[in-house]
């Protein structure tokens, strides 16, 4: 009994005079690390792409963009003075590429004589991963509220009928305005059931409007979402049709994670 009080004396007595020998700097040093190193990212100026992004679209071509239910035609969306305007008889596009998780910035503008009410004013879609043709995937809705009343799980910045968003941050229209979502996608068991479920989050115009919103499946106009399995998949833009006037879209760029 003796020689144990002893050990356990003689220990704490080694890490008291140990503690005494090491200056605060050493000790604080105990709780640094210096691996893995972050890598070297040069930010854009004003929404301009950071070094590292793919750009997706630059002003000049529709190059990484395809239709999304003719995926061997190239988009025809409208490319002038270095933006991009629906096309309103063409249907959605989508990107070449397919992603899993990333972060992308987008910007829109809703036309200055947008007419209509409702989901009827300036009605457009970012599709954070687009699972198939027409409308099929997760939508983050586009649409103009400024002055304009809808269901709110519907409005711009919501995860469409799924989440309401946590502020209606609008421009009005005519005015340039931003998306930047973080979108980490959905993870499947090899049986098809859901492993982890769909995370987003999305800043309109600099506003958080969605905060790692847990999704509930993909967008369904009708009836409740659900996932079906799925692995990466192309970023698509919506063409409602049903606008007064084309929304159009620049400087979209994204960042694989
Ligand atoms: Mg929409």
């Amino acid at each position: 009994m003796k020689k144990i009080i002893f050990s356990i004396l003689f220990i704490l007595g080694v890490t008291i005079v140990d503690a005494q020998r090491m200056s605060p700097s050493d000790s604080a040093a105990k709780t640094e690390i210096y691996s893995p190193v972050p890598p070297i990212v040069t930010p854009g100026n004003n929404n301009s792409a950071p070094s590292d992004a793919i750009i997706l679209f630059d002003g000049k071509n529709l190059d990484e963009w395809v239709l999304t239910n003719n995926i061997s035609k190239p988009a025809n969306w409208f490319v002038e003075n270095g933006i991009i305007t629906v096309n309103k008889k063409s249907g959605n596009i989508q990107t070449k590429r397919s992603f899993t998780n990333y972060q992308l910035h987008l910007e829109y503008r809703i036309p200055e004589n947008i007419s209509g009410e409702g989901q009827l004013r300036g009605n457009s879609g970012l599709f954070l991963a687009s699972t198939g043709g027409g409308d099929l995937g997760y939508e983050l809705q586009i649409l103009d509220n400024y002055n304009n009343k809808t269901y709110t799980n519907g409005q711009v910045g919501s995860v469409y009928k799924q989440f309401i968003p946590l502020a209606n941050a609008c421009r009005k229209p005519g005015e340039w305005q931003t998306f930047d979502v973080i979108w980490t996608a959905p993870t499947f068991n090899d049986d098809g059931s859901l492993k982890t479920p769909a995370k987003l989050t999305a800043l309109h115009n600099g506003v958080l409007v969605q905060n790692a919103v847990e999704l509930k499946g993909e967008t369904r106009w009708i009836g409740l979402p659900y996932y079906k399995k799925h692995g990466a998949c192309p970023i698509k833009l919506q063409a409602h049709g049903d606008n007064s006037e084309p929304i159009s879209f620049k400087n979209i760029w994204i960042r694989e994670l």
